[in-house]
């Protein structure tokens, strides 16, 4: 791949005012026979890498590290194309998370892969046991469009870590970022150790009709459970990473500043298109009027204007008409059922743009609260006790990432153990995904599994338990049959002492 700046505006930005995503474009299907010949390979090519030394695969690391560090700006500037996302925030939310997961995975690699000893029960005395870590084998990576590099390069940088061969299919709805990730694999793996497969659903389907050994799906949590049933006919193991209905609790300790501050950010960042994005406030009766000033001063300030900041250039887009046009029926819907628009409300289907929206006196009953929004629009709702604001959080489904905002220490600790999500974060929104230290993942409908560091490793590998007994001696000897009355006496020590 030819080699860039990532500093230097990309080569996109030239075409400005297009209708970003809008083109009836997407990444072209990738025949069914070409599947068929990966797949086979990969199935051969998987028990030869079932000896890969951690050598091997921090050498694999190494390679893709270089070749995605040599080639960021090419990167920006596919993201650019795919939906107007600012050079600097794909930097920082895109090429940033995925480095960090490689230099993890080669500092920590060898005791990641490091068998471990366990203890053994008296019983077993003379016996000695241990974890050891084997790769999956075949493993196939679903990426969704709205961190269409990273959702898709995180889990490849833990299957490879885990010594796995990989299918990866990025999303169709980012045909440059998908023509990138596929250039950039092809020119540092061998196609019988990782594969990018392009195109839409029916190509997936086609993929899933293959037993691979495990399936790592990030995308929506209705297609997550057609994932989950198609595991089920091959039994493939699932790390599912859904999606959901983030809420924000803030109560009525918390500085109203700050915690406006951080949740725009959190909620206009790639144009509110993230998965942990803020998805709904929990708001004090009576602090609405004093969280939208601040939330105004917080947009004004980033993108130069509260209300229609559409000439900023770091205010990226929505990924295609189809998905501008859900958005803007969420929020006339909302408007027509007598939500207030407290700020922004603009939106340009020529540019797939729509502004920073916050919304108030939204009926709980109407879709913008019933499905997960995804793009800039933020309902506003209140409560009068925290105990209501839980109950309105515990009366939906689990989603995939809680935030409460509070500088009391017994209403965070309440907040925490009354509600269960994927991920938590106190005080602000997002960045719990960001230390890799950290399991992410859901919970039930916003996911199961989780990734990043270790946890990824964990997640593409087979934890297989292996016990080597002694060739010598062995207590259970003494418990064969024939059983005896001495058997018997035996059994009952063992289970009153020894166990
Ligand atoms: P999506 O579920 O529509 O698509 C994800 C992937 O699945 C794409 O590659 C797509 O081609 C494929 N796909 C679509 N329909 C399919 C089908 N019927 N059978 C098999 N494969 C199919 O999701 P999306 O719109 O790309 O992404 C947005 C969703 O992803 C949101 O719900 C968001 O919350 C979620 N998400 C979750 C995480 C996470 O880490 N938990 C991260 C990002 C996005």
């Amino acid at each position: 791949m030819a080699s860039s700046n990532s500093n230097s505006t990309p080569a996109a930005s030239k075409t400005q005012g297009t209708a970003f995503g809008t083109a009836a474009m997407t990444a072209p299907n990738t025949p069914t026979e070409e599947i068929q010949q990966i797949f086979a390979a990969q199935k051969r090519k998987q028990l030869e890498l079932r000896r890969s030394t951690a050598r091997d695969r921090i050498a694999k690391l190494k390679r893709l590290k270089k070749a995605i560090e040599s080639t960021t700006g090419e990167l920006e500037e596919a993201i650019y194309k795919d939906f107007r996302k600012a050079p600097l925030e794909t930097d920082l939310t895109e090429t940033l998370l995925v480095i960090s997961e490689i230099k993890t995975a080669i500092r920590e690699i060898r005791d990641w892969m490091a068998p471990k000893r366990v203890g053994t029960p008296m019983t077993l005395i003379g016996s000695r046991s241990e974890v050891m870590y084997e790769p999956k084998g075949t493993v196939l990576i679903i990426a969704p469009w709205n961190y269409p590099f990273q959702l898709a390069i995180a889990p490849l940088v833990a299957s490879i870590a885990a010594g796995n061969t990989n299918v990866l299919k990025p999303s169709e709805y980012t045909p440059h970022t998908s023509a990138y990730i596929r250039k950039l694999v092809e020119s540092t793996f061998e196609r019988d150790e990782c594969a990018v497969v392009e195109g839409d659903h029916t190509v997936s389907t086609e993929l899933l009709k293959h037993s691979f050994d495990h399936i790592f799906f990030t995308g929506s949590t209705p297609v997550g459970k057609i994932i989950m049933e198609a595991a089920a006919k091959t039994l493939a193991t699932v790390t599912l990473e859904l999606g959901g209905k983030s809420p924000v609790i803030v109560d009525e300790t918390s500085d109203m500043k700050l915690a406006a501050k951080r949740i725009m950010w959190g909620k206009v960042i790639n144009g509110g298109q993230t998965c942990v994005a803020p998805d709904y406030l929990l708001v004090p009766e009576g602090k609405v009027d004093e969280f939208v000033k601040h939330a105004k001063q917080a947009i004004e300030k980033s993108y130069d204007s509260s209300e229609n900041p559409v000439a900023s250039p770091d205010l990226c887009r929505i990924v295609s008409k189809r998905h501008y046009q859900r958005l803007t029926g969420l929020l006339h819907e909302a408007m027509e059922a007598g939500a207030k628009v407290e700020m922004g409300g603009a939106s340009d289907a020529g540019e797939n743009y729509i502004a920073p929206t916050l919304l108030s006196g939204v009926s709980p009953d109407i879709n913008i609260m019933q499905e997960e929004i995804f793009g800039p629009l933020l309902p506003i709702l209140t409560y009068r006790k925290l105990e209501e604001a839980v109950d309105f959080v515990n009366a939906r489904e689990k989603p995939l990432a809680l935030y409460v905002f509070s500088k009391k220490k017994k209403n965070i600790n309440y907040v925490l153990q009354n509600t269960s999500s994927g991920g938590a974060a106190v005080n602000d929104v997002l960045i719990h995904l960001a230390n890799h230290n950290l399991p992410f993942g859901g919970a039930n409908h916003s996911g199961h599994g989780s990734y990043h560091g270790y946890f990824g490793f964990r997640a593409l590998s087979h934890e297989r338990g292996v016990l080597k007994q002694s060739r010598f001696f062995s207590a259970l000897d003494l418990l064969y049959p024939p059983y005896t009355g001495f058997s018997r006496k035996l059994a009952n020590l063992t289970k009153k002492f020894l166990t």
